[in-house]
């Protein structure tokens, strides 16, 4: 019997700050952009059209991209064309709201289905299913009520953050969860229907990150050293706690006379700079009153496609952050077959088998990180076999095709439940509603 291919669908991913065409590492670009990139182009192979919709944020960007076979990221003139803090944006998802319904009717396309990314797309992707009856599945990436009970007073997220959350969760036809912890929190938190929350989780590309060996990378990145290499790569904000790392290799140095280093990969630009970063400002002054000054190597941020250098520089790769929804990170140092120590927090007790592929230990704890990281950096060979077993997880569980698959099989099960009557569909026009707008 032939084998029967899905039929192609077009789906409108909003995505309001993070678009994939955006520089990695910064403040405001991390996983999501690479979510974003990598699920559009995965579905895009499998045959489906990806419209990504986000915000124009700098002047020179053109209103759409042909970003990737089957993908095109429109840029919509939402707010200034430059940078805004995501924190920023919430004033302007009505602007958001109606520059995509204008877009789709002027292109003419309905789509299929709506992929809402964060929860401010979220709420555009409500408004868009009441107005046009197109069902939405919906990806927080990370949720309100945790960030707030994580970072308190610091959370500079708008009030209306967490009640847009619940709105959304109640009206979407289907949520995400990247792992078992954010489905708790959506469940429980939020009151999601658990018969609609699908975990999915997110990935790597193999092909990008993928081994090298150590002394090769280490050239590479013009690293000219032997010694031990903790490696961290990620955002430079206080809530991935690389303070906590630098206190664990002034621990480690103390107790073990090992002559190890921490190099450290992100910030705001691509030298590391503390006027723009003032994250590595903190850690070099922590570093310097820990006296490790000289054992911390700031490299500023790096494109993806030279990372797989970095994380293979490292004997281990460690981020424990206080709290963290997925974490791309820890997948991409396992698929360059390095163990991670990570904290045992949301994602990452889910990517991180300890004691098979690295180690999991309590967050803001240096010196359980500490003597975690003596074992691996004094036993060779147990860094080996972790690092063996992180490659191969990875390469079973967790590939961008994978979720591809998986979110696509998401839509063709939703779709076909409307279908059969699931739920009725307003036949309101694209035209009509954008006239109601008044931006046709
Ligand atoms: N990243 C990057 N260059 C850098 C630092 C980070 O490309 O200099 C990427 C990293 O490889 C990962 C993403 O940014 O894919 C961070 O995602 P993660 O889920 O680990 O954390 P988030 O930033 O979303 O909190």
């Amino acid at each position: 019997m032939a084998t029967h291919r899905p039929r192609p669908l077009r789906i409108a991913f909003l995505s309001e700050h993070a678009s994939p065409t955006a520089l990695l590492g910064g403040q405001d670009a991390g996983g999501q952009n690479v979510y974003v990139d990598e699920v559009s182009r995965a579905l895009g192979r499998l045959g489906h059209a990806v419209d990504v919709f986000t915000r124009r944020d700098r002047a020179d960007l053109p209103e759409t991209i042909d970003w990737a076979p089957g993908v095109r990221v429109v840029n919509l003139p939402v707010g200034p064309p430059g940078f805004l803090p995501k924190d920023a944006l919430w004033p302007l998802m009505p602007v958001f709201r109606d520059a995509v319904l204008g877009f789709l009717a002027r292109d003419g396309a309905r789509p299929d289905l709506i992929h809402g990314n964060f929860w401010m797309s979220g709420w555009v992707a409500v408004e868009l299913r009441r107005r046009l009856g197109l069902p939405v599945v919906q990806i927080f990436h990370a949720m309100g009520l945790t960030k707030r009970r994580h970072q308190g007073a610091a959370d500079t997220s708008p009030a209306a953050r967490v009640r847009v959350e619940r709105d959304v969760t109640r009206a979407v036809d289907r949520l995400i969860a990247q792992c078992p912890a954010e489905r708790a929190e959506l469940v429980e938190d939020y009151g999601a229907d658990p018969a609609r929350v699908a975990i999915i989780p997110s990935g790597v590309d193999p092909t990008l990150f993928a081994p090298l060996d150590r002394a090769e990378a280490r050239r590479r990145i013009g690293l000219d050293t032997a010694d031990p290499l903790v490696v961290y790569v990620g955002r430079l904000l206080p809530r991935k706690d690389v303070r906590n790392l630098v206190r664990a290799l002034a621990l480690l140095v103390r107790q073990t006379h090992l002559p190890v280093r921490l190099l450290v990969v992100g910030g705001e630009t691509v030298e590391p700079d503390p006027r723009a970063t003032p994250e590595i400002g903190a850690l070099q002054c922590l570093a310097a009153e820990l006296g490790v000054a000289d054992r911390v190597i700031f490299t500023g941020k790096r494109q993806p496609r030279e990372l797989a250098a970095y994380y293979s520089a490292g004997d281990v790769v460690a981020t424990t952050p206080w709290y963290e929804p997925f974490g791309l990170t820890p997948l991409e140092a396992m698929a360059c077959g390095r163990p991670v120590i990570g904290s045992a927090v949301g994602g990452i007790t889910f990517t991180v088998r300890h004691g098979e592929t690295g180690f999991l230990v309590p967050p803001r704890a240096p010196e359980a990180l500490a003597r975690r990281l003596a074992q691996v950096l004094t036993d060779p060979a147990l860094a080996a076999r972790l690092g063996r077993a992180a490659r191969s997880r990875v390469a079973r569980d967790f590939t961008w095709e994978r979720v591809g698959t998986r979110t696509a099989a998401l839509y063709a099960a939703l779709l076909a439940e409307r279908a059969r009557g699931g739920e009725p569909a307003p036949r309101a026009t694209l035209a009509r509603v954008a006239e109601r707008t008044g931006r046709a």
